[in-house]
């Protein structure tokens, strides 16, 4: 373990390193492992595009448990690994911050100019004009459209899975675009059964091709959409180093892989490297500072 991260250390004390960030960097933020704004991939089959999109059942199920699951996602803070991030970025040591969460905890913690591969949560886009609005914006008018919904916030389990009664979610009222009227809504993220755009695949390949070591933070790299970019750097003689509690589908190409809780590991290495002065974040908890920036560099 010690020698493990001994390495880490010197892998990250040389500087120019892509840090490919997961789910597992956002547990301790109280955010469960998950794909999409209910917080409920866990018990509960991700939504995909195609169902969203074409089943106006499925998409009220899920603005639904959304509904619920945003205020949980809207008072997340940065953690401990977030912190960590942000210091080794202050400190010239990172090359880039690519992340696969759509929180917004990276930027929330201090960091800059981090790649959002997978879009923003704080974000809502219209499929048909096109209109990017804030998801505060729709959290106003889908209360305004649902009087009394709130009772069902008793229902918001721990770890953020929303168990809804179907005669809830029949009750309850979508809202279409506020701009041009008729537009269905969708959070700005990738859905399951969606492509990350291309130029932003494009931007993360060519940070990770320039970079000295790509240093994956809380994913277990089971989907292709991050896990394309390990290959990647493998293919280049990159240095991979991993840190993530349990075994990954990257443990192979890595140099250095290290299965440990991130907020401690990430503060020692940051206190090893980046010298002992945190550098705190803005003041105020998840997406609000953030809200209104563009989703990705
Ligand atoms: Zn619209």
């Amino acid at each position: 373990m010690t020698e493990t991260f001994d390495a880490l250390t010197r892998l990250v004390a040389a500087g120019d390193v892509v840090v490919l960030s997961g789910a597992g960097l956002s547990t301790e933020s109280g955010i469960p492992d998950y794909r999409g704004p209910s917080g409920a991939a866990r018990r509960h089959t991700p939504m995909t595009y195609q169902a969203f999109t074409r089943d106006p059942q499925a998409r009220r199920r899920y603005w639904a448990r959304s509904h619920l699951g945003w205020r949980m996602i809207a008072r997340a803070a940065p953690n401990a690994g977030h912190h960590a991030v942000a210091r080794l970025q202050a400190a010239g040591l990172l090359a880039g911050v690519i992340t696969q969460n759509v929180d917004g905890l990276h930027t929330a913690a201090g960091a800059t100019g981090v790649v959002e591969l997978h879009g923003r949560l704080d974000e809502v886009t219209c499929l048909d004009c096109g209109n990017l609005t804030s998801r505060d914006e729709l959290d106003r008018r889908l209360r305004e459209a649902n009087p009394g919904f709130d009772a069902h916030v008793a229902h918001v389990n721990p770890d953020g899975d929303v168990d809804l009664p179907d005669e809830a979610v029949a009750g309850f009222r979508t809202v279409d675009c506020g701009i041009c009227g008729t537009g269905m809504l969708k959070p700005d993220v990738v859905f399951f059964g969606e492509t990350v755009p291309a130029p932003r695949v494009a931007e993360c390949f060519t940070r990770v091709e320039r970079a000295r070591a790509l240093l994956v933070l809380g994913s277990s790299l089971t989907v292709m959409s991050g896990r394309r970019f390990v290959i990647r750097a493998a293919k280049h003689g990159i240095p991979v180093a991993i840190v993530n509690q349990g075994p990954t589908r990257g443990d192979g190409y890595a140099a250095v892989a290290l299965d440990a809780p991130l907020g401690a590991t990430l503060t020692a290495l940051a206190d090893r490297v980046a010298g002992p002065t945190p550098r705190p974040g803005p003041a105020g908890a998840g997406l609000a500072p953030t809200a209104g920036q563009p989703a990705a560099v």
